[in-house]
């Protein structure tokens, strides 16, 4: 571990005593083998003026849930000094209490509210305090010998039990370090907790965290790392191992099930991972507890132990609820609410690891979390045996009032398809590209398909990706179905949008016209029906989303082979909806007509049209019984909502979006 200051750098955050606490934080949060996703604190003690002009001594200190390697200035929360050590003086303070009474003494309401370890900060004699959760540290707590390893290597620090964060903590250390001279200890050592550093010099604060961390990395790396398996063989599921995928989805089913909505599983196979799946004990050793009990939130308290396959449904999923019904049973004071008993991660065994999340951003996090709690576990073997705190720790952590509070803060808008996996076809512009953007914006994962390279920059970031497929290659197809499979863990939803559109020749003049329109209008619809409907059937309210044409219900002379193609892609919608109706998949067909706003339509092509009709532009665009214009976000908005539950009974309608047209209605 070293020491990443940098007298150039700093020189830059000099301007302030925020200014330099601001450059030391992100420091720490350089490095995610400190903190990570939203984990330690830090503050300074400074002056500033209140609204009077008067100064004022405050504590600057992290806001709560913000992450320090991109904290600025405005993720600190200032509040007055005097009064936040008054509050460590108190017997007793609810932590409910003391978050109302920490937000009461902020400067500025608009503020953050202030990190639930503010009274810590605050009581330490010293103008700079970092806090971190380090991985090494801690894990040498996770052992039958770690209070011995730990006070070997630390002492000239003061080294404190575990208790609960908040008010219990700071009180343990007000006590702790009551009529002591503090500056004689280089740091705070929490058992299974963290490491707290402290000076009136923002580099010796910081400096100190890294020489503490620094001799747990030695020390690990001295009698622990070796056990560490070095590399594992994963089965490369997006090459052809269908079994493994199917299982895959059924688990990511089952868990959704248990979650009550929809879950993203992400697959993390690397070698670390699935050298730690193939562990013959690692069945408890995954379920032993987390590195820390503020990973609870994030990851529950153990893993969901899955075998490699099995015939029917995932019965490991629900013993693990049943094991978190328990749990929770045990552990309740009869005044809690149980949370849902979904797992958020498994060890799936000889593969690799899984995380469970609503977003690709939830399922990064706790993938970054197993990553480092592998790591730890294997560490813990290795320096004898690993060991984490009791259940009814990790669960009073899991059920505290203020992390509670946390989860119970209303989402802005629920997103109808937040966990669901979709595939858009024809993706790459118009359209198809429109309903990939609003299928994300409306809470999923999309990877959008098309022939057009253009797709990879159109589609381009977490969550919504594009891919290149040549869709009347069914060899193509049967990958790209896979790999979103191998990336996701299912498919919910699949629009088929992918057409070509070529007119101006009779029936009678019809060339390769005719069999290229039948091929990727139609057969390429079948097929790639063919290789998702295993997957769709088990998908979470799964639903199919055809884009037929206003050519289906009122064709146009000199369009014959689009029209037929749409007539017969309808009719393969219909029957489909009848052959998945008891596998509980939808299948609706929307008809849009005139959208304007796609790559198709060049401005000379508009002008010409609207010539042929006598009309302006703008009249020609308006054409229909509502004179408005229909855009391509307006069907991609109606796709969005045709997949969502507001369809729940819906399945085999053809919808028109065209602004209205007599030959339809
Ligand atoms: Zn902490």
């Amino acid at each position: 571990m070293k020491s990443l200051w940098n007298d150039r750098d700093a020189a830059a955050f000099a301007s302030d005593d925020l200014a330099t606490r601001v450059y030391t934080s992100r420091l720490l949060g350089a490095d995610e083998s400190l903190v990570m996703h939203g984990g330690g604190n830090t503050s300074v003690k400074s002056t500033t003026q209140d609204f009077f002009g008067r100064n004022v001594e405050v504590l600057f200190v992290k806001g709560s849930g913000r992450d320090l390697c991109t904290i600025e200035k405005e993720g600190f929360a200032a509040i007055r000094l005097a009064e936040t050590k008054m509050l460590a003086e108190r017997d007793t303070l609810t932590d409910t209490d003391m978050a109302k009474q920490l937000r009461g003494l902020l400067m500025d309401q608009a503020s953050p509210s202030p990190s639930v370890e503010a009274i810590l900060h605050a009581i330490m004699p010293a103008k700079f305090v970092d806090h971190t959760h380090t991985d090494s540290v801690v894990t040498l707590s996770n052992n039958p010998n770690g209070k011995d390893i730990i006070g070997k290597l630390y002492p000239d620090c003061l080294l404190l039990p575990y208790t609960m964060p908040g008010f219990i903590l700071s009180k343990q250390v007000f006590n702790a370090i009551r009529g002591q001279d503090v500056s004689a200890y280089k740091g705070i050592i929490l058992h299974h907790h963290g490491v707290f550093t402290f000076s009136d010099d923002a580099k010796e604060a910081y400096e100190n965290m890294i020489e503490l961390v620094g001799r747990a990395d030695k020390y690990i790396a001295a009698n622990g790392d070796a056990s560490i398996q070095a590399a594992g063989k994963a089965p490369d599921l997006t090459k052809g191992a269908k079994a493994d995928l199917l299982h895959l989805a059924k688990i990511r089913r089952a868990v959704s099930k248990a979650r009550g909505k929809a879950q993203i599983a992400s697959l993390n196979s690397t070698p670390a991972a699935a050298a730690f799946a193939s562990l013959s004990n690692v069945g408890n050793l995954a379920t032993r507890g987390p590195i820390t009990p503020d990973h609870v939130i994030r990851t529950k308290r153990t893993a969901v132990i899955l075998g490699e396959s099995s015939s029917g449904d995932v019965p490991e999923v629900k013993a693990f609820v049943d094991d978190y019904n328990d749990y929770f049973k045990q552990n309740n004071d009869g005044t809690l609410a149980m949370l849902d008993p979904a797992p958020r991660w498994a060890v799936w065994k000889n593969v690799g690891t899984l995380a469970f999340g609503s977003t690709q951003k939830e399922c990064d996090i706790i993938t970054d979390i197993t990553r480092h709690t592998v790591w730890a576990i294997q560490t813990g073997e290795a320096l004898g045996g690993w060991q984490a705190l009791p259940a009814k720790e990790i669960f009073d952590l899991e059920y505290w009032v203020l992390e509670q509070a946390k989860l119970k803060r209303p989402a802005a808008t629920v997103k109808p398809h937040l966990g669901k996996v979709a595939i858009v076809t024809g993706a790459a512009g118009g359209i198809g590209r429109a309903i990939a953007q609003q299928l994300h914006a409306d809470g999923a994962v999309v990877v959008g398909l098309d022939i057009n390279p253009v797709i990879k920059e159109h589609l381009n970031q977490r969550g919504l990706t594009g891919h290149v497929c040549d869709l009347t290659d069914e060899e193509a197809v049967r990958v790209s179905i896979e790999s979103v499979v191998a990336m996701y863990g299912g498919i919910d939803i699949v629009v088929l949008n992918a057409g070509i559109f070529k007119s101006g020749q009779t029936i009678d003049q019809l060339d390769e016209t005719w069999d290229k329109t039948i091929e990727v209008n139609l057969t390429a619809s079948q097929r790639f029906l063919k290789h998702a409907i295993p997957y769709l059937k088990l998908g979470v309210d799964a639903s199919v989303i055809v884009i037929g044409s206003r050519n289906y219900p009122a064709p146009g002379a000199g369009a014959g082979a689009y029209s037929v193609s749409k007539a017969g892609i309808t009719q393969l919608a219909r029957v489909a909806a009848l052959e998945l109706a008891k596998d509980n998949v939808r299948v609706n067909v929307l008809h849009p007509d005139a959208v304007f706003d796609t790559d198709l339509w060049t401005d000379e092509a508009l002008q010409r049209s609207a010539e042929r009709y006598e009309m302006t532009v703008e009249e020609y665009k308006t054409k229909n019984l509502l004179s408005r214009e229909v855009k391509s976000t307006d069907v991609a908005r109606l796709a969005s909502t045709v997949a969502s539950d507001v369809f729940c009974a819906t399945t085999g309608a053809q919808l028109p979006i065209d602004g209205g047209s007599d030959r339809v209605i």
